[in-house]
C-alpha cells in the first residue's frame, strides 16, 4: 500500500501489509445525510490498526 507514492507503514507495529476499503467519514454530524466525505480505511493486517484517509491518496502496491 502506498500513500502519495510512498510506502505506507503501520504507525503502531510498523507492519507493511494492509487491507483497504472505502468508508464514509461523518463530517456533517449526520449519518447518511449525503453531506459526508468519502474516504479510505486501510487496516493493518498484523495489529488491526485502522488508518483513515479522506483524500483518496492511497494506492495499492
Ligand atoms: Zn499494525
Amino acid at each position: 500500500m502506498r500513500v502519495l507514492d510512498r510506502p505506507l507503514t503501520c504507525v503502531v507495529c510498523a507492519g507493511d501489509r494492509f487491507t483497504e476499503r472505502s468508508i464514509t467519514i461523518i463530517t456533517s454530524g449526520l449519518a447518511n445525510s449525503g453531506f459526508n466525505k468519502s474516504g479510505q480505511a486501510v487496516t493493518c493486517a498484523a495489529c488491526g490498526y485502522i488508518h483513515q484517509f479522506v483524500t483518496g491518496s492511497v494506492s495499492p502496491g
